[in-house]
């Protein structure tokens, strides 16, 4: 077993770092985080730089740690241009896939993904938006909440209900996924203002009144949508684990700084802080550790959503638990700096893509039936 990285994916982890502390300085990541602004020009940069590469997800995975490392909100703006593309890459037609998966890769579109409701977003299956059959078009009625790129993104594969389930218990069956364009007539959003955090991310409600949808906009095939949403999921937890250890990494590196400095200057560093610190670096370690098995077994082709739960969980409570350790440790010094915004950043990572409870219904649920971790 060898735990270093690959000389070229370090060479590519060098590259990431030095291109986010070039261009997320301070005063960037400020003005968009005050102005709840999303910053088109670094999504721009990023591609046109080559740091944002499909070709090998491993890439994917350290670009985004390395970037959320620097700054949460610039980094997930910069990568989330492309959320839920794996949909399409893996269950759209060829049609879908040269009109809009083809023009997000390029940089020309960008899109979004529609699942949650304002009724709730853990209860997938409980979603309420309809879209019904009419000729050659689905009629499409509903709304989507909380959704990010949701004011700007040019389409958005979108979880609805296309059938009663079968059986009243499966509410899981008969739901569909729908490439839902912005142009489309009776398609509105409202962006959300005010976040906790990730303040440079835009996110929107999406309304749905009468929008009609050509049917060769329905990916793959009908009733299978929330299987393909459940499989991105168990993709996309792997990236939400990276921006997890890059803030907790984040918060680790100003926490080093700041007792070091305090060391130099002859402050006496007690013994409780240098615990905190201890514990901050082995928990962050620990979670890039589970992301790594979690991402060798996905990026391998045989996915394990107890180990992919387990590193999503734990890498994002992590984070808020380095975030909140290192303002606690910094006190003053915290609260006027980066730090705070690391504070409040963290918090949507137990949210988003799973919260920490609906990991581990994931985790027993997969154990009890004996799809272990190993
Ligand atoms: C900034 C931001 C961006 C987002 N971007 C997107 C996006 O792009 N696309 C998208 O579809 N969604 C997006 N979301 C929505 C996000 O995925 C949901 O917020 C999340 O899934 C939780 O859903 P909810 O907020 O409705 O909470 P709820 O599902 O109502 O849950 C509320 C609380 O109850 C707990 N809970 C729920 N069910 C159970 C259960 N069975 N057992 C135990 N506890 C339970 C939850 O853990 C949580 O603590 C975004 C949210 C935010 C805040």
């Amino acid at each position: 077993m060898d735990f270093d990285l690959p000389a070229d994916l370090e060479e590519y982890r060098k590259q990431v770092r030095e291109f986010s502390l070039r261009e997320f300085t301070e005063e960037t990541a400020m003005m968009h985080d005050i102005k709840e602004k999303y910053p088109d020009e670094l999504r721009k940069k990023a591609l046109e730089s080559g740091i944002i590469d499909f070709s090998n997800p491993w890439k994917t995975m350290l670009g985004i740690e390395e970037m959320c490392r620097v700054d949460p909100g610039l980094g997930i703006s910069a990568t989330v241009p492309y959320f839920g593309a794996e949909i399409l890459m893996l269950h759209g037609s060829d049609y879908l896939r040269e009109k809009y998966l083809s023009k997000v890769a390029t940089g020309k579109m960008m899109m979004g993904l529609g699942v949650t409701e304002p009724g709730g977003g853990s209860d997938v299956a409980g979603l309420k938006t309809s879209a019904k059959k009419s000729g050659n078009h689905y009629i499409l009625n509903g709304s989507k909440m909380f959704i990010t790129n949701g004011g700007i993104a040019d389409f958005f594969v979108t979880l609805v209900r296309t059938a009663e389930p079968d059986v009243p218990s499966k509410r899981h069956r008969g739901l569909s996924v729908l490439v839902v364009e912005r142009n489309f007539k009776g398609f509105s959003s409202n962006k959300l203002t005010g976040k906790l955090g990730v303040r440079a991310t835009n996110t929107a409600e999406l309304i749905f009144d009468n929008v009609e949808i050509p049917q060769e906009n329905l990916v793959g095939e009908e009733g299978k949508g929330f299987y393909y949403v459940m499989e991105f999921f168990n993709i996309s937890r792997v990236f939400v684990a990276a921006q997890s250890v890059g803030i907790a990494q984040g918060a680790l590196d100003m926490v080093t700084e700041y007792l070091s400095s305090q060391e130099k200057k002859g402050v006496p560093v007690s013994e409780e802080l240098k615990f905190k610190l201890s514990e901050m670096a082995t928990r962050t370690e620990a979670s890039r550790l589970l992301m790594y098995k979690a991402a060798s077994y996905l990026f391998n082709y045989k996915p394990n959503p107890t180990i992919t739960s387990m590193a999503k969980g734990y890498a994002s409570e992590t984070a808020a638990f380095c975030a909140e350790t290192a303002m606690e440790v910094t006190g003053m010094t915290g609260l006027s700096t980066k730090l705070e915004r690391f504070f409040r950043d963290s918090k949507i990572m137990e949210i988003w893509e799973g919260t920490s409870e609906v990991e581990k219904i994931v985790i027993s649920r997969m154990m009890m039936r004996g799809d272990s971790s190993e």
